[in-house]
């Protein structure tokens, strides 16, 4: 836990140094909470991540994950970089290889996420289609 001194001075170098810490531990949090509910979706949807098997298709996945919150919306503002095999897909769950592009999009709390191109594409085409239904 990191906590701010409330007495005496604090020098900004100090905030700045306790604030990439405190963002570094959201991360963390907000992977572990990814991670979770990757858990739950495969329990309650047993042929998920498992190629052939019968299930609900990616597209159906992140149509539920959009529908319960799990899964912000995204436009079109995204980062595009090549992936650096750091990061894990936020759709697919498959780690984003050296050599791929990886999109990065931001939520509205600032959570960035980051995709394949492919997974991406479905996540954008999705999240207009709930922003019509609703
Ligand atoms: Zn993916």
């Amino acid at each position: 836990m990191i906590t701010f001194r409330t007495h005496g001075i604090v020098s900004v170098s100090e905030i700045v140094s306790q604030s990439r810490l405190t963002c570094a531990a959201s991360r963390s949090l907000a992977a572990e909470a990814r991670r979770r509910i990757g858990r739950v979706l495969r329990h309650l949807t047993p042929g998920f991540g498992i190629s052939g098997a019968a299930g609900p298709s990616l597209r159906e996945i992140v149509r539920m994950r959009l529908a319960s919150g799990d899964l912000f919306r995204v436009d079109g503002n995204v980062w595009a970089a090549q992936g650096d095999g750091r990061q894990t897909c936020a759709i697919c769950s498959d780690p984003i290889g050296k050599g791929e592009v990886e999109y990065e999009a931001v939520s509205e709390d600032q959570e960035p996420a980051f995709a394949h191109i492919a997974c991406f594409k479905l996540w954008r085409e999705e999240s207009y289609a709930s922003h019509r239904r609703q």
